[in-house]
């Protein structure tokens, strides 16, 4: 998961980048980048936050009226600053380009990049397939126009399999944007007077002032010439399948996608929990989240079944990053420095935490022991989403099924692993209704198994050798 943000017809576009990259910081902390073009392009990218790597001594330096940015959490190709976007190539016109997304057929494709286009890149991210074959078939044309783009994104689309929402910047021709045909990830802009932006989230276009917005539609390409006039069209109609996690979990509460807004999705999450706990068991004295993203969906739960809903886990925001160390004692230090007990909304009660979702279970673990060393009478546990049993190929870092817990226990022993007392998975129909309302086009893969573009079994296990390397 990365996030991106792209302005043109900026009166500055660094400070309009800068606010609006700070919005979807949430999306990655490895790295983040900004380029602005000026006559020529104006490259920074740096290891970790927005407000840590950019300064106002960079307001001189990255000068013009249009630019992208990225934040990025790695998924293909290791982190650090060799892998920072956005990318650059100098053939054809000069071309820089973000993407959040996760290319399938990566490997695939690098060797067809060095066999067949000669071409080599000079990291490993994936964006470098997307931007060299983007820029390997537009070089082949003579001249440029919107009927050439379209054709050059065709081309991608044909050859670049898996999630990616795109956005570039080609100097003296103009801002592109486009959605994989599926439409897994994410990909919002807006125009408001002579500036248009691009984003992740609707969030980092409200911080602009960009009030209006809508999605780019899957398969759609969207050119801003170098006069501001805006053409789009849709080069391949599939049905979407869009990563229902944004709204479990990536997401922000205050982000519209797809035209479903956060907060009241995971509110409906929260509702559909209530009504599948209302079947089981509902004893509980008080309903406690597990924050930050569990909040919503808690609150509505907490409603629904008529139950005190109570902030008993603080958060510590300053903590910076957690070295993971192995063994449950100092597992149980990291998760102290991260939550801290309010006890007296915890001690005698019989406690209900909702979490968003369970991947290994270690966290889960540690806090239930938490709120149980804090006094709690019973401690039980529920997420508002289904189990999660297969690896995710399209841009998230839930990597290798054997790590899932739901796949190491039975589900009647998932309790018993994480030390609760019981505990409720949300079915999978509560979360696609929960989201959807009716719809249905969504990807669930990593609950399901269901993927909705096939993964060849050779890429599936480079994907998975890159990650544990990347693991170190
Ligand atoms: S497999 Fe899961 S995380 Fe990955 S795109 Fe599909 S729903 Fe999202």
């Amino acid at each position: 998961m990365c996030g991106i943000f792209g302005v043109t017809g900026s009166k500055n576009a660094f400070i309009d980048l800068y606010k609006g990259l700070k919005m979807i910081q949430h999306r990655g902390q490895d790295t983040c980048g900004i380029v602005t073009y000026d006559n020529h392009f104006n490259i920074k990218r740096a290891e970790g936050l927005v407000t840590t790597a950019f300064g106002e001594n960079d307001i001189s330096r990255l000068t013009g009226s249009v630019g992208i940015a990225h934040v990025r959490y790695p998924t293909i190709g290791k982190g650090g600053v060799e892998n920072a976007q956005p990318v650059y190539t100098n053939t054809p016109y000069g071309i820089v380009m973000a993407h959040n997304g996760n290319v399938s057929n990566y490997f695939q494709l690098h060797e067809r990049l060095q066999k067949k286009y000669h071409r080599y890149i000079n990291s490993d991210v994936d964006v470098q397939i997307i931007l060299n074959i983007f820029s390997y078939h537009l070089s082949r044309q003579q001249n440029f126009s919107f009927e050439i783009l379209c054709d050059t994104v065709k081309k991608v689309f044909s050859e670049v399999k898996g999630s990616y929402s795109v956005i570039a910047y080609i100097a003296e021709r103009g801002f592109v944007a486009f959605r994989d045909p599926i439409g897994f990830r994410p990909l919002v802009f807006g125009r408001k007077d002579d500036v248009t932006a691009f984003s992740s989230e609707s969030v980092s276009l409200e911080a602009i002032g960009i009030d209006e917005y809508e999605d780019v539609k899957p398969g759609e390409v969207i050119f801003i010439d170098e006069k501001n006039k805006m053409m789009r069209r849709v080069l391949e109609e599939s049905r979407q399948r869009a990563c229902i996690f944004e709204w479990v979990y990536f997401a922000r509460p205050d982000s519209v996608i797809d035209g479903i807004d956060v907060y009241n999705a995971r509110y409906r999450l929260g509702e559909k929990l209530a009504e599948e706990l209302k079947n089981r068991r509902n004893d509980f004295d008080v309903i406690i989240p597990v924050p930050d993203t569990a909040r919503t969906a808690s609150l509505a739960c907490a409603t629904k079944l008529n139950l005190p809903y109570r902030e008993g886990l603080i958060k510590n925001r300053y903590i910076g990053r957690t070295f993971i160390m192995p063994g449950q004692k100092k597992r149980m230090d990291a998760i102290r420095e991260k939550l801290h007990p309010i006890k007296i909304e915890l001690s005698g009660k019989r406690v209900l935490l909702i979490d968003d979702s369970i991947v290994r279970g270690n966290t889960s673990k540690s806090i239930v022991k938490l709120v149980r060393d804090s006094g709690a009478k019973e401690v039980h546990f529920a997420v508002y989403s289904p189990a999660l049993k297969f690896p995710c190929f399209y841009g998230i870092d839930i990597q290798h099924a054997d790590e899932f817990l739901a796949n190491r226990a039975p589900l009647d022993r998932i309790a018993n692993e994480i030390g609760a007392d019981s505990m409720h998975y949300l079915s999978l129909e509560g979360l696609v209704n929960g989201v959807g309302m009716g719809r249905k086009n969504f990807c669930t893969a990593c609950f399901s198994g269901k993927y909705p573009q096939n993964v060849t079994k050779d890429d599936k296990s480079k994907i998975h050798c890159d990650r544990k390397r990347a693991d170190g």
